[in-house]
């Protein structure tokens, strides 16, 4: 029912256009000009904007793309880069061009992170939360925090794909092949994205059943990678918490 692309904006920032019929809406604009020239490119209408965070590449666009559109903003409460025209946060649903989204707290790369759900569409915009293959950076919540956040996603339907809001992807699954070397399922998945990247595609979106066999930040169970992180020093905590914690200091600083 809605078709979704991606506005490429700053060095690697993917800004997602959801459009039906004339209509559209973007999830985190970050920057204005390509958002206005993929309007005009398509004629579309902007109808309103979806905020995942506060974080500028994710908002810079806002007020420029409002008072050129003289649409909606809708955000998370509690956001420094608010406030929003209208608040939303974990058990509201919002409709995009006639569509239910479900909003999900995800805090842990920033504390007022959600993410925007769709059943029937199986489309999940989690902005800086989960990328393919990989993880935000924890900037203000916890570790534990974001693992919490990234179980909503695993408990997801298996189709569910993942419009996450930047190309990190070739990156985050050569440093999973550190964590877990003998993942078969992973080495073939990042051969098919390398693939993508020299035709200059993006690999965005992935979905759930991907993330699942191949993101070391969702298989805090997965047997090799507690063996990988013990081997080499870094379980100081065997537990989820500590494996997820582990992997993302070793990410961190790798
Ligand atoms: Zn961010």
């Amino acid at each position: 029912m809605l078709t979704i692309s991606p506005i490429r904006a700053l060095s690697d920032n993917y800004i997602w256009l959801i459009v039906r019929n004339t209509q559209g809406f973007v999830v985190d604009p970050g920057e204005p000009g390509p958002v206005l020239a993929a309007l005009e490119a398509k004629e579309i209408q902007l109808s309103g904007i979806l905020v995942t965070h506060h974080h500028f590449d994710h908002t810079g666009a806002v007020a420029a793309l409002k008072t050129e559109a003289g649409c909606e903003v809708w955000g998370p409460p509690d956001s420094p880069a608010g406030p929003y025209d209208r608040t939303v946060t974990e058990g509201d649903t919002v409709s995009v061009l006639g569509v239910d989204f479900s909003v999900l707290n995800v805090p842990g790369h920033t504390l007022d992170h959600i993410a925007y759900y769709s059943s029937t569409e199986h489309a999940l915009f989690c902005g800086d939360t989960l990328f393919v293959g990989g993880c935000g950076r924890v900037f203000e919540g916890t570790p534990p925090q974001m693992r919490g956040s990234l179980e909503k996603f695993r408990g997801l339907p298996p189709e569910t794909l993942i419009f996450c809001a930047h190309e990190y992807t070739l990156a985050n699954l050569r440093f999973a092949r550190l964590v877990e070397p003998n993942n078969d399922a992973l080495s073939a998945f990042l051969n098919a994205c390398e693939a993508k990247r020299a035709n200059d595609e993006p690999t965005v979106p992935s979905c759930i059943s991907d993330e699942l066999a191949c993101n070391p930040f969702l298989r805090w169970d997965s047997p090799e990678i507690r063996e990988t992180l013990a081997a080499s020093g870094k379980l100081a905590d065997d537990t989820p918490d500590g494996i997820f914690t582990a992997v993302r200091e070793w990410k961190n600083s790798a």
